[in-house]
């Protein structure tokens, strides 16, 4: 994001650059940020012991509706230890969305853990659960009490579905899925903080739930995490590694290698501010969604991803895919378009299969998910977009509608 503001900066050859610049998801502070932090600096709380931690972990628990939550400092960190807490070791593999920010897939890397790479579905842009279930059926077998896959040999422990842009996995065949395959199920809620599945929380029903707080998701922490679960003696083991694995702290006695994942205070208290105003800005979110969709209509070869019908999506970003024939040019020179006029609009993420560092690992049947790679564009969706700011948006595609040859 630095460079490409660097870049957008730089750019003062035309009268363009003078046009102010729309980001794409940057945080609003809206609430008591300043007071809470401020209390942390008049009362030298400022690390990681402190009542804003607890306060933000109960507080992150109960909006989710999740019996036990354990802040940490990154979505990146919460989703090790929610694996390592699910019992996922070293050699074991971990079935993911190849279609995803990278981090989920690191973390299971970070367990000596290998990903297995499930195609994606174009509705929800999440995990596709009948591929997912070809995979189990055909390509594993079940030895020595474990679930095997066929082709590495290794055990397949869990399943890492990621709820993407705010709208939650069809959760009941997944579980229903991991529960007839005996696969712990870590859910990855970085993007999807207050969405919904048939009126459950995201995070309320799951085994092991992680979000994140980074700076461009819906509420943040400058940067944080919470790993959320029902089973006490999950969060237990979670806060415990995440804690530097203590089991003597006054003699320094440690039984295990532990992590020093714990959330400062400073930030706990800007993410509780934060958590109080998150149902305002999911409802302002939807409203940017309505606004982008009641305007990007008619609009030949550009389909908008809306909720399904048993979804409640928080909406963090507004998503269209473009498709080039009907439209006239690439998602990709539509953002080019899109960036020069000052608009920031990003193209989704390269699926994880075809990235170098796992490039020879197992990815099964994908082919949807590179389809909406190629498709795929994010649109300015920040709390605070003025309707200006969003006709801004929609004039800026309309005007590269069939405009511009593919390269
Ligand atoms: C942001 C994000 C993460 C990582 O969160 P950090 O807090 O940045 O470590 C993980 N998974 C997904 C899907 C994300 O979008």
């Amino acid at each position: 994001m630095a460079s490409f503001l660097t870049m957008m900066t730089q750019n003062t050859t035309t009268d363009k650059s003078e046009l102010p610049f729309i980001p794409l998801a940057v945080p609003h502070l809206g609430g008591n940020e300043w007071k809470y932090v401020k209390e942390c600096l008049d009362t030298s709380w400022v690390s990681s012991a402190g009542l804003y931690v607890d306060r933000f972990e109960a507080k992150v628990a109960d909006y989710t509706k999740a019996g036990y939550g354990v802040a940490v400092v990154s979505g990146t960190a919460a989703l090790h230890i929610a694996l390592m807490t699910a019992g996922v070791r070293q050699d074991d593999e971990v079935l993911v969305p190849t279609l995803t920010f990278i981090a989920p897939v690191n973390a299971v890397s970070y367990c000596g853990a290998h990903p297995v790479f499930i195609d994606s579905e174009s509705q929800t842009l999440n995990m596709d659960i009948s591929n997912l279930t070809d995979f189990l059926e055909n390509e594993c077998h079940v030895r020595g009490g474990e679930l095997v896959n066929k082709s590495t040999g290794r055990t397949v422990r869990a399943v890492l579905p990621v709820h993407l842009f705010g709208h939650p996995t069809d959760m009941d065949i997944l579980y229903q899925t991991a529960q007839r395959y005996g696969l712990r199920v870590v859910e990855d809620a970085s993007q999807s903080i207050g969405g919904r599945y048939k009126n459950l929380m995201i995070g309320e029903r799951g085994d092991i739930t992680c979000f994140s707080f980074n700076g461009n998701k819906i509420v943040t922490t400058g940067g944080g995490g919470v790993i959320v679960t029902n089973n006490e003696a999950a969060s237990t083991r979670a806060r415990y590694l995440t804690t530097q694995a203590k089991d003597d702290p006054f003699e320094y006695i440690d039984h295990s290698i532990g992590f020093n994942y714990r959330l400062p205070n400073i930030n706990a208290a800007l993410g509780l501010a934060q958590m109080e105003q998150l149902d305002g800005f999911i409802k302002r979110k939807r409203a940017i969604w309505e606004k982008y969709a009641a305007k990007l209509t008619d609009i030949p070869g550009l389909r908008i991803i809306n909720e399904a019908a048993w979804a409640f999506s928080t909406y963090w970003t507004t998503n269209v895919l473009i498709d080039e024939k009907g439209f006239g040019t690439t998602a990709r020179i539509l953002a080019l378009a899109l960036n020069e006029q000052r608009i920031q609009a990003r193209l989704f993420w390269q699926p994880i299969h075809l990235q170098k560092p796992y490039k020879n690992s197992q990815a099964y049947k994908v082919q949807i998910a590179e389809n909406l790679y190629k498709c795929g564009l994010s649109l300015p969706s920040s709390v605070g977009i003025t309707d200006e700011e969003i006709d801004r948006v929609v004039s800026a595609v309309r005007n590269k509608q069939g405009n511009g040859k593919c390269v």
